[in-house]
C-alpha cells in the first residue's frame, strides 16, 4: 500500500493486528528523499510530515492490543530517486539496481554523517508516531546498512571499508544511535540477512553471516533474520516447496544471542511453527504471505480453528501488486487489500437481505469462493459442477510440476463447503437453461469458466494461424493428459506470456517429452518478472534440456513445419513441427448466459444473472477468486452502490 494510500494500509494492518498478530510491521520506509522507490508504494518517514498518516497504522493495530514496527530504509543504489531527482548514493559508485541509466555515486564521509542523522531523525519520527519497535535494516539486499557490509558492494578502503569490523561500523553506530534516540520506550530490531544463496560469492551463513551475529549479538533487542535478495526471501512454492526452507541457514542465530530472535519462510503450519519454537529454531514465528493469506491465522491456531486457516499458496501474486505498484492483493484472500475501500473482512461479511436462493454454475476458485461467501451470508446455495471433482482449472493447474501448493485453494473452500449446511453441491451435473428452468431459482451466478483457444490467436496476432489443421494441435490440458501419445519434438507455443506454457514445458520435459518453447517474447514467460520467477523459470528450462526459441511468432504451419517470423526484423526461418501445444488466449464460455439473457428477453423470465470469473473475463486465479467474491458481496446490495464502482478513494489534501 505504501505512503501513497495511507488509510488504506492503516486498515490492511489493523486488521492483521486483529487477526492476532503480535507485532504488525510496516514494508520498508523510506528515511530520506535521497532513497526514493518510486515508481514503488513504499512506506515513508521523510520528515514530520509523515506522522499523521503513520499514525492511522499505529492506531489501528494498537486498538487490537497489537505492537506496531518500523523498518527504517534507505536504499543505497537500490534507490531510483526518480521522484526527488537527488542523486542516490550508495557504499560503491555503481549501477543502480533499478534498470535505467543512471548510476550512484560514492558515499563520502559527510554522507554517512548526514546519513546517521536522518535515521537518527526517521527513528525519533516513528516513535512519534505511535511505533513500538523500530528497526535497522539490513536485509534484502535492499538497504545501505547491508550494502556496506557486504564486501562486493564495499570496496572502501576508509574505516567503513575493508575488515568485516569496519564494514559493520555503520550498523553498529546506526544500533546505538537509534537505541540511544528512541530505546528508553522502543525496542530495537535490527533485520539481517544471514546468507545471499551466492555460496561463496556472497554472504554466507557459516562465515561472515555467522560473524556478523557474533560481533552484534547483543546489540538488538530482536534479531530478525532471513536470507536475500527479495527472490531468495520471498520463494515462491513452485521452486521452493519446502515451508521452512529459511530455517537451515538462520538457525543458528539463537545459540548465539540471548536476545528474540524472529524467522520467516512461508510458515503456515502451526505444526512446524511450533516445532521450530520447541526445538529452539525460533523465538518467534514471522509470517508476511502467510498473514496476507490468512490475517486471522493466529487466533484461528488460538481457538482451536486450524482447519479453517487459509494457507498461502506460495504464487507470489501478493508480491507482484508491489512490482506493479498496485494496492496488495493475494490469490487465497480476495479481501486483501480492500480493507478500507471497499470495508471488507476475511472473516466476516454483511449478512443475506433476504430468503432468497441462490445457484452457483461451475465449482472453479470464481464458483467456490462465491458459493463459500454467499452461504457465510446466509443465503440458501446450490452449487452444480458438470465434473466429477470440484476445482475447475485449480484442478488441472495444480497438477502440474511445482504448483501443487496451488490446490490448497479448492482445499480450504471445498472443505468449509462441506461444514455447511446451506450448500447443496451437485457434481457430474452440466446445467443447461432448460435445467435452471426447472431448479426455479431466480438468481444465478455462472463461474463456467474458460478454455484456451486452439487457432494461435494470442497477444501478437489477431488472426489464425494458417495450417494448423495439417499437424496435431493441443490445448495445454490435452497435452498434459496425452503425453504419453507423442513421439518426436513437442512445439509449445508461448503468446500469452504468461506462466503457464512454462509450467507446461517443464512438466512434459520431465516426461521425457522432446519440448522446444517457441514465443514472441524475448525471455520465456516475461510475466513472471513479477513474482520474482523468471531467472528460475528460464534457467530451470535451460538446465533440462529444452529448446528456447525466443523473439519469434509463428506466422504459418506447411508441410509439418512452423514459420517463424522474427519480431524485430520479419525474417523467416523454419523448424519442424508436427504437434503443438497452443498457449495464446481463453476464450470464455458464456453460452450459457447468453441463453439465460435471451430467456429474459423472449420469455420474460426474470432471471437475475451474474457471469463471474473467467466466464466474465479470463484472468489469474486470484482474479477468479476474487470475482467470485465481489459477486457474493453484491448480491441483494444497493444497486446504485453497485454502479458507482463502490470502493472509495484516497484523494490528495488540497489544503
Ligand atoms: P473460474 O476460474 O472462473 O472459476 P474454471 O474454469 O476454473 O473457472 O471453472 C469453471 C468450472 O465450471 C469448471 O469446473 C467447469 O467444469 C464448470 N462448468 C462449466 N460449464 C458448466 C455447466 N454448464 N454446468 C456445470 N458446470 C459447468
Ligand atoms: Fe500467498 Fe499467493 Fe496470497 Fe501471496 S498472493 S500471500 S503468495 S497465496
Amino acid at each position: 500500500m505504501g505512503h501513497v494510500r495511507p488509510r488504506a494500509h492503516a486498515a490492511m494492518r489493523g486488521v492483521k493486528a486483529k487477526g492476532g498478530w503480535g507485532v504488525v510491521s510496516t514494508e520498508e520506509a523510506e528515511i530520506h528523499p535521497s532513497s526514493d522507490l518510486a515508481p514503488y508504494a513504499e512506506q515513508r518517514i521523510w520528515d514530520k510530515k509523515d506522522i499523521p498518516a503513520l499514525r492511522l497504522m499505529t492506531d489501528a493495530v494498537h486498538e487490537h492490543g497489537a505492537l506496531a514496527a518500523i523498518e527504517l530504509t534507505h536504499s543505497g543504489h537500490n534507490s531510483t530517486n526518480l521522484f526527488s531527482r537527488i542523486p542516490p548514493m550508495s557504499p560503491n559508485a555503481q549501477a543502480l539496481n533499478f534498470l535505467y541509466p543512471k548510476q550512484a555515486r560514492r558515499m563520502t564521509k559527510k554522507d554517512i554523517s548526514d546519513f546517521r542523522a536522518w535515521h537518527r531523525k526517521a527513528a525519533l519520527n516513528a516513535k512519534a508516531a505511535g511505533f513500538d519497535i523500530v528497526y535497522v535494516y539490513a536485509g534484502h539486499g535492499m538497504s545501505v546498512a547491508q550494502q556496506f557490509i557486504l564486501p562486493d558492494m564495499n570496496n572502501r578502503s576508509d574505516e567503513y571499508g575493508g575488515s568485516l569490523e569496519n564494514r559493520l561500523r555503520l550498523t553498529r553506530e546506526l544500533l546505538e544511535e537509534t537505541r540511544e534516540a528512541i530505546g528508553d520506550s522502543c525496542g530495537i530490531a535490527f533485520r539481517f540477512a544471514v546468507d545471499e544463496l551466492k555460496g561463496k560469492d556472497g554472504m554466507q551463513y557459516q562465515e561472515e553471516g555467522r560473524a556478523v551475529v557474533e560481533l552484534l549479538a547483543e546489540h538488538p533487542d530482536l534479531w530478525d533474520v532471513n536470507v536475500s535478495d527479495w527472490s531468495n526471501d520471498s520463494q515462491t512454492s513452485r521452486f521452493q516447496p519446502d515451508e521452512a526452507y529459511q530455517m537451515p541457514y538462520v538457525e543458528f542465530v539463537k545459540k548465539i544471542t540471548t536476545k528474540p530472535v524472529v524467522g520467516v519462510g512461508r510458515l503456515t503450519s502451526p505444526d512446524l511453527m511450533t516445532k521450530l519454537i520447541e526445538k529452539g529454531a525460533l523465538d518467534l514465528i514471522g509470517a508476511a504471505r502467510p498473514s496476507i493469506a490468512d490475517p486471522y491465522l493466529p487466533n484461528k491456531i488460538k481457538e482451536h480453528k486450524v482447519d479453517q486457516i487459509k494457507e498461502c499458496i506460495g504464487c507470489n501474486i501478493c508480491v507482484s501488486s508491489d512490482n506493479f505498484t498496485v494496492p496488495i492483493r493475494c490469490t487465497q484472500n480476495p479481501t486483501m487489500g480492500e480493507e478500507w475501500r471497499r470495508g471488507w473482512d476475511p472473516e466476516n461479511i454483511k449478512p443475506k437481505v433476504t430468503d432468497q436462493k441462490a445457484l452457483v454454475v461451475g465449482s472453479g476458485p470464481a464458483g467456490l469462493e462465491c458459493a463459500v461467501q454467499l452461504s457465510r451470508r446466509g443465503y440458501e446455495v446450490v452449487l452444480a459442477e458438470s465434473k466429477n471433482k470440484l476445482g475447475g482449472r485449480v484442478l488441472f493447474e495444480s497438477s502440474l510440476k511445482g504448483l501443487s501448493a496451488w490446490k490448497r485453494v479448492v482445499d480450504n473452500r471445498v472443505h468449509e463447503i462441506l461444514q455447511k449446511n446451506n450448500i447443496e453441491v451437485y457434481k457430474e451435473s452440466r446445467l443447461t437453461a432448460e435445467l435452471i428452468d426447472e431448479l426455479d431459482i431466480k438468481n444465478i451466478f455462472l463461474a463456467t469458466g474458460s478454455s484456451w483457444r486452439k487457432d494461435g490467436i494470442g497477444r501478437s496476432r489477431r488472426n489464425r494461424i494458417q495450417g494448423l489443421e495439417t499437424i496435431n494441435v493441443y490445448s495445454p490440458e490435452e497435452a498434459v493428459e496425452n503425453y504419453k501419445d507423442f513421439n518426436g519434438p513437442l512445439v509449445i507455443y508461448d503468446d500469452e506470456q504468461g506462466y503457464l506454457a512454462g509450467v507446461v514445458a517443464d512438466h512434459l520435459n520431465d516426461k521425457n517429452i522432446e519440448v522446444i518453447f517457441v514465443t514472441p517474447a524475448s525471455v520465456v514467460s516475461p510475466w513472471t518478472d513479477s513474482t520474482l520467477e523468471q531467472k528460475r523459470v528460464q534457467g530451470a528450462l535451460i538446465n533440462s534440456g529444452v529448446k528456447i526459441i525466443c523473439n519469434q511468432s509463428i506466422s504459418k504451419i506447411e508441410n509439418d513445419k512452423a514459420f517463424l517470423e522474427c519480431t524485430y526484423t520479419g525474417t523467416i526461418t523454419k523448424i519442424p513441427c508436427e504437434s503443438i501445444v497452443m498457449v495464446t488466449e481463453r476464450i470464455s464460455h458464456n453460452e450459457l448466459y447468453d441463453s439465460l439473457t435471451q430467456r429474459n428477453l423472449e420469455e420474460k423470465k426474470q432471471y437475475n444473472i451474474k457471469l463471474i470469473g473467467d466466464a466474465e473475463a479470463p484472468g489469474l486465479i486470484a482474479d477468479a477468486v476474487y470475482l467470485g467474491h465481489l459477486a457474493a458481496q453484491n448480491f441483494e446490495a444497493d444497486e446504485a452502490d453497485i454502479e458507482r464502482g463502490m470502493f472509495m478513494r484516497e484523494m490528495p489534501s488540497l489544503k
